[in-house]
């Protein structure tokens, strides 16, 4: 293997968090070799209008491409793609490719991001079966959407939902079965799991809850539809399975990598337990100054903005990763922000008018503190959110719900 004193960074992982580190690394004035293995055969993407603008035939792969081709080679990017890492060594500081080659690094970023989970439903190898991750699937998915086509979705999850509200766009009928009592549950809480349930079911989604899929049923090798584990028969074209994603960690683990909370363990300078190796995006479980504890969340803008963080810590710095978690959806008319973490709220303050959709959920803890916030179709709200929840004081719920009382000036 190489000679090289200073062989550079090696990223792996060609998502956003991926590119994102190649820019931030340029942009911090690194001058080393960095090189960047995406095991896809596409230029870095972000994949938000997989679910959404692309399913609606608003935008198109390179409308949400990273960076072009051109922007690697003149920031001397040494861009693998199509090419996956298969071990990593952390004593000899190597990684090794399938491609049959390896590479010597003296500081490693793993952004290896999430999979689709697949659950062994009966039936899911047939064709019409889809899941959504990549630009093919979304691709795949978006082939299906014919008008008066029949859509059934497992899970009733931010993904199922937003193909969901695209499909009906496209003049789908759409069916979501969803385990739980209500969609989105564990990310929302029942309050505002509530107002996502109505807005789908208004928009002529045929929501069935509290439903577990036995089946996929399968005729002449295509899907044709669900069966329930009460025995109803849901009939569709296409079925979509999204019940969430699991990070990708194998490498890791093989490493022998510390992990947490699903992925893999960082501190607030997103540093692994392994010297010169760093994780960021969906796989990073990061301890976060602000709340105390270890957060991983898939959320775009993680992938967006720990890699600046990560360049940092690589050229010497001492930077931390403080950000709170941010999140966003579309859906019909739909559109929120999500700042914070709920995790251990009480209460529920709404401020504004929910029933028109124009509103601010607020998420307490016991001690009155905000923990989370939500603007619904309610815009440049969210830096005075984020100040609240930063602040960590108690809040007065009344005068939070109160629209007369600006958000700045609420502590
Ligand atoms: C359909 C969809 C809609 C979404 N919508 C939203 C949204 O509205 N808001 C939001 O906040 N978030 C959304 N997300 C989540 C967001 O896209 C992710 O949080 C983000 O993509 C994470 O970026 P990442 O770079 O960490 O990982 P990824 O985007 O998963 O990229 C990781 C890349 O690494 C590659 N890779 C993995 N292992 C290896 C290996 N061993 N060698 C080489 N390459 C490897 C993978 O093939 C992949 O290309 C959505 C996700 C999906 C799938």
């Amino acid at each position: 293997m190489a000679e090289n004193q200073n062989p550079g960074v090696v990223i792996v992982g060609g998502g956003l968090a991926g590119a994102k580190t190649a820019e931030a690394l340029r942009e911090q004035g690194f001058t080393g070799a960095v090189t960047l293995i995406g095991g896809e055969r596409h230029l870095p993407y972000e994949r938000p209008p997989l679910s959404k603008e692309h399913l609606a035939g608003a935008k198109q792969l390179p409308d949400f491409t990273v960076h072009d081709a051109d922007w690697y080679r003149e920031h001397s990017i040494d861009l693998r793609l199509g090419v996956r890492a298969t071990a990593i060594e952390t004593l000899a500081r190597r990684v090794t490719l399938d491609d049959g080659q390896a590479l010597d690094y003296s500081a490693l970023v793993l952004a290896t991001g999430s999979s689709s989970r697949r659950p062994p439903i009966p039936g899911s190898d047939a064709e019409g079966v889809h899941y959504l991750r990549t630009i093919e699937e979304s691709d795949a998915v978006l082939a299906a959407l014919t008008d008066g086509a029949r859509l059934a979705v497992v899970g009733g999850g931010w993904i199922g939902l937003e193909v969901a509200a695209s499909a009906r766009g496209r003049g789908v009928e759409v069916t979501v079965v969803e385990a739980s009592v209500l969609p989105l549950l564990a990310a929302m809480g029942p309050e505002l799991a509530q107002v996502f349930a109505d807005l789908h079911r208004q928009h002529g989604v045929d929501l069935r809850l509290d439903a577990k899929v036995a089946a996929i049923t399968v005729a002449g090798g295509r899907a044709t539809g669900l069966q329930l584990a009460d025995g109803t028969l849901i009939e569709a074209d296409a079925v979509l399975v999204a019940v969430g994603a699991a990070a990708n960690i194998e490498l890791a683990q093989d490493a022998g990598l510390t992990l947490a909370a699903g992925g893999i363990e960082v501190d607030a300078g997103l540093r692994t337990s392994a010297p010169d190796v760093y994780a960021v995006g969906d796989i990073a479980a990061a301890a976060h100054p602000l709340f105390g504890t270890r957060i991983r969340t898939e959320h775009w803008a993680n992938a967006l903005n720990q890699p600046a963080v990560a360049a940092a810590n690589i050229l010497g710095g001492a930077a931390e990763y403080a950000n709170l978690p941010y999140f966003f959806t579309d859906q019909y008319d739909l559109g929120m922000e999500y700042s914070g973490h709920s995790a251990g709220y009480t209460q529920v303050v709404l401020r504004g008018d929910a029933a028109a959709r124009e509103f601010i959920a607020f998420w307490l803890d016991e001690n009155h503190r905000v923990l989370a916030g939500m603007n619904v179709n309610i815009w440049d709200s969210t830096d005075d959110i984020k100040a609240l929840i930063s602040a960590r004081k108690p809040v007065d719920p009344q005068r939070l719900a109160d629209v007369s009382v600006p958000l700045g000036e609420q502590l």
